[in-house]
């Protein structure tokens, strides 16, 4: 950080940081301070293709197809990735169901270490993972770095511990496990759901095929080297990369027990249909439209705080956002006013700068859909405002933190998921309403309360419909808790014992 002036008699300088010509110096906090750049310059090599990771090693596609991941940051080609076939896919369940019986027969301590082993890995390669996340996704690296890898990696450690005390986390019954598990993930948090799913899976006894995103393929790639380095028996975790053909040929292969989808509530809707008729177990999370509610007793600058963790981390790609702002009315000017502050230090560009708090929109498909809910907001809400600090990289998906005030519950932008850094501001007077209000929404992932009285959080939690509910704080995780929705949301969880049961048969 470098300040320009100092001393005694300083004045405002043109970023207008300092003032105070004839006292002591103030420091004027509502102007930008300007950052030196701070790039991440850890080494995370990427090979020119790769192919799929089946039976312990990788191989080409058979069908020979192929595409390309690119960074959103720069638009530049990172690698050829193997495009998943029906046979491809078919050939990693195989894997998977000859892994399965043996991995399913180790000691539970055994199995145990195979999964600490990974845990630690990844602690030791986590820079390097944390830039490869940042370079294929988008996200800032502070993120990946802070967040996303230390959690993917806490998530191995919690279930390691679990692989051998299946028969306490389930007293007095016998847990089995439910056999070959088809894991499909989304992009927004490429390492951590593939963490949140193979952990408990192979913790129990299962072995996975994982298909990650079409966007962010690197990391599991990498994951994949790990299983390699940790020796990992061949066939206990596959990784097949694809777009939705591949997703679809999981969901729909005989020999899978059990799948568990984490994206679009539409794509969930399609893997719910196709698996009803089977007896494939099923878990689903999928989108949200989370409420973060604000009540005039509340700590301000905490919830606003609260209110850009909520909807601007990690672009606002996070299934459970807190997109939909309700503040009292009362302190609603207070509140909008001292966003709008807030927003304006957010710094939005290369998220390879340790500095940056909002990276790259994951592709260019992703931009449009906001761009377009953005056009639609224009015309619904009396209000927008968006942040306009730094210029933006010329090249790249870019998109500026924004509100809408004065929105209303039928606003489509108060209604769908836009998953991007866009939030619906709403008023509400009494706790009442602020639940109804809350409570109107098909979806039912996760919600926020701000207030200092003990009573009203109990009342609010118990009364929102929602799988996670943060009080005066948004976007904690934890593996030992469980995630997870109702409604549209999904059903199952993720995450602590009840994230367990999904992996066994009792
Ligand atoms: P999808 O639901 O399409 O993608 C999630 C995963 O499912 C990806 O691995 C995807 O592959 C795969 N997939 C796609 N179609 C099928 C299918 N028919 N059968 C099985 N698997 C399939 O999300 P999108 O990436 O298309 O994003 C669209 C919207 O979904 C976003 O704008 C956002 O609103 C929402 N979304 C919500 C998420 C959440 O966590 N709640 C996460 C991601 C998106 P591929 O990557 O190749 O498409």
């Amino acid at each position: 950080m470098s300040a320009t002036a100092t001393g005694e008699t300083s004045k405002q300088t043109d970023t207008g940081r300092l003032t105070g010509l004839d006292g002591p110096a103030v420091l004027d906090f509502t102007q930008g301070w300007d950052y030196a750049p701070a790039p991440e310059s850890a080494p995370a090599p990427i090979a020119d293709s790769y192919g799929h990771f089946i039976n312990g090693a990788f191989v080409d596609p058979i069908e020979g197809e192929r595409f390309d991941t690119v960074s959103p940051s720069t638009e530049e080609t990172l690698s050829s990735i193997a495009n998943g076939s029906e046979a491809d896919v078919a050939a990693a369940v195989a894997a998977a169901g000859e892994a399965q019986p043996t991995w399913a027969a180790l000691p539970g301590k055994e199995r145990a270490k195979y999964i600490f082993r990974i845990a630690r890995r990844l602690q030791e390669r986590a820079r390097e993972f944390a830039v490869l996340e940042t370079m294929d996704g988008g996200k800032p690296i502070k993120e990946s770095r802070d967040v996303d890898i230390p959690l993917a990696a806490a998530h191995f450690f919690y279930h390691a511990g679990w692989a051998d005390k299946l028969q306490y986390a389930f007293a007095g019954r016998t847990p089995k496990p439910v056999g070959v598990c088809g894991q499909i993930i989304p992009w927004n948090f490429p390492l951590m759901m593939a963490a949140w799913k193979l952990a408990p899976a192979l913790a129990c006894g299962n072995t996975c095929v994982l298909k990650p995103a079409e966007t962010t393929p690197l990391t599991a790639l990498r994951l994949g080297e790990i299983f390699q380095e940790i020796g990992l028996p061949p066939g206990v975790v596959n990784i097949v990369t694809g777009d939705g053909r591949a997703g679809a040929a999981l969901v729909n292969h005989k020999d899978v027990n059990k799948i568990a989808f984490t994206g679009s509530t539409d794509v969930g809707k399609r893997i719910a249909k196709a698996t009803a008729a089977t007896d494939k177990t099923l878990t689903l999370e999928l989108g949200g439209k989370s409420a973060n509610i604000i009540f005039e007793d509340a700590s301000i600058d905490q919830a606003v705080e609260g209110i850009i963790q909520g909807i601007y981390f990690n672009q606002g790609h996070v299934c459970c956002a807190g997109s939909r702002l309700f503040v009292q009315e009362s302190i609603a000017e207070q509140v909008i006013a001292k966003l709008k502050i807030r927003m304006g230090s957010l710094r939005v560009g290369d998220p390879m700068d340790k500095n940056t708090d909002v990276g790259a929109i994951n592709s260019r498909q992703q931009l449009d859909t906001i761009v377009k809910y953005l056009d639609k907001g224009r015309k619904e809400a009396p209000e927008f405002w968006e942040s306009n600090g730094s210029p933006l990289p010329e090249r790249g998906y870019w998109c500026r933190p924004s509100f809408f005030s004065g929105v209303q519950p039928s606003h489509t932008i108060a209604r769908e998921e836009i998953f991007g850094p866009v939030l619906a501001v709403m008023t509400f007077r009494t706790p009442d309403e602020a639940l109804s209000r809350a409570n109107n929404t098909p979806y039912g992932l996760a919600a926020g309360v701000w207030t200092d009285k003990g009573s009203k959080i109990f009342e609010m939690a118990r009364g929102l419909d929602a799988g996670v509910v943060w009080l005066n704080s948004y976007n904690k995780f934890d593996p030992a808790s469980p995630f997870g929705g109702f409604k549209e949301s999904g059903f199952g969880r993720e995450g602590g014992l009840q994230g367990l049961r999904a992996y066994v048969k009792i």
